[in-house]
C-alpha cells in the first residue's frame, strides 16, 4: 500500500517549480491531488498530466481521479475559500494542504511600494493564513485529522537584503505555524514548515542566468550545488504521511548547509 493512498492533497501554486514537484510526488505516493494555478493554465495542465502519469492514485484507465486543476488567486480571500470548496466537492474531502504559492519582488527597502508590499504579503502570508483556516474548519467539521505544510524559506530566519517584504512574509509564516501547531493540536491537525534554500526554479531565473551571481551563491552552499525541486518534495511527502504524525510546529530546512555556513580561511 502506498504511503498516501486514500488521501487528498491540495497544493497551492502547483503550476510551476516546487509546487509542481510536490503535486507529482504526493500523487506518486498515492494521493489524489488538487492542483492550483493563478496565471499559468498550461503549467497546471502539465502538472496534471504528470500527476496522472505517476499512476499513483489511478483507480481507472486514464487516471480520471488522479487530480484536478483549479484556478485561484490565493491573495484573494474569496478565491481561497472557493479553491478549498472545489477540492472538497471534487474529491469529497481534503486531508493535506500544502501552502506553496509564493513570489518575491526585488527592491531596496527605501524603494518598496505599498502595492508591491501588499502583493508579497497577500500571496505569501495572507493566502497561506486563510487557506489554513478553511482547511482547519473543514477538518474540524468532518472530525478528521489532517496536515498543513507551509513552504516557507530559509528567509524565515536569514536576512535577505532587497527582499524585506519577502523575509517579513516568511518570518510571519514561521510564527503562524508555531501558533497553529498549538491551537490545532487538540484536533490532531499538524502544522509544519519546509524552508528551502536556493532551489532551481523559475523564481530564481535572474540569479541562475547570471554566472557571477550564481558562482558567488554556490561558494556559500557547503554542498556546492543548487537544490532540486525533488529535494523539497520528498520531505513534504514524509511530513504528509502517517510517519510524521508526532511532528508539529517545526521548520525543516532544505538548503545544502547554506543557513549555518560560517568559515574562516
Ligand atoms: P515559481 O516556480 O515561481 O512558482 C510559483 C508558483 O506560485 C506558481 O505555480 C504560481 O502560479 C504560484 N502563484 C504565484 N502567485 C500566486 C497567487 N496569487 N495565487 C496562486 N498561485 C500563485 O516559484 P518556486 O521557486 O517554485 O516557489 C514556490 C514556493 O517556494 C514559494 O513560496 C517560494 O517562496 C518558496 N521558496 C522557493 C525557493 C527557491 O529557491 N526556489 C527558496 C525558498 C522558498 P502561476 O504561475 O500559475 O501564476
Amino acid at each position: 500500500m502506498k504511503r498516501l493512498e486514500g488521501k487528498v492533497a491540495l497544493v497551492t501554486g502547483s503550476s510551476s517549480g516546487i509546487g509542481q514537484a510536490i503535486a507529482i510526488r504526493l500523487a506518486s505516493e498515492g494521493a489524489q491531488v488538487v492542483i492550483n494555478y493563478r496565471s499559468s493554465p498550461e503549467g497546471a495542465e502539465d502538472t496534471l498530466e504528470k500527476v496522472k502519469a505517476t499512476g499513483g492514485a489511478c483507480h481507472m484507465a486514464g487516471c480520471p481521479n488522479a487530480g484536478v486543476s483549479v484556478q485561484a488567486d490565493v491573495s484573494v480571500l474569496e478565491d481561497v475559500r472557493e479553491l478549498i470548496g472545489e477540492g472538497i466537492e471534487r474529491f469529497g474531502k481534503l486531508d493535506i494542504l500544502v501552502n506553496n504559492a509564493g513570489l518575491e519582488i526585488h527592491a531596496p527597502f527605501w524603494e518598496v511600494t505599498e502595492k508591491d508590499y501588499d502583493k508579497v504579503m497577500d500571496v505569501n502570508l495572507k493566502g497561506a493564513f486563510f487557506a489554513a483556516q478553511s482547511m482547519a474548519r473543514h477538518l474540524m467539521e468532518t472530525k478528521r485529522s489532517g496536515r498543513i505544510i507551509n513552504i516557507s524559506s530559509v528567509h524565515e530566519e536569514l536576512p535577505f537584503p532587497n527582499f524585506t517584504a519577502y523575509c517579513a512574509s516568511k518570518g510571519g509564516m514561521k510564527m503562524m505555524t508555531r501558533n497553529l501547531a498549538v491551537e490545532l493540536a487538540p484536533y490532531d491537525i499538524t502544522v509544519n514548515n519546509v524552508a528551502p534554500g536556493a532551489i532551481k526554479t523559475p523564481i530564481n531565473d535572474d540569479l541562475t542566468n547570471n554566472p557571477d551571481q550564481l558562482n558567488a551563491l554556490l561558494q556559500n552552499i557547503p554542498l556546492g550545488r543548487l537544490g532540486k525541486t525533488d529535494d523539497v518534495s520528498g520531505l513534504v511527502a514524509f511530513l504528509a504521511s502517517e510517519e510524521a504524525s508526532y511532528i508539529t510546529g517545526s521548520t525543516f530546512v532544505v538548503d545544502g548547509g547554506l543557513t549555518w555556513n560560517y568559515q574562516e580561511q
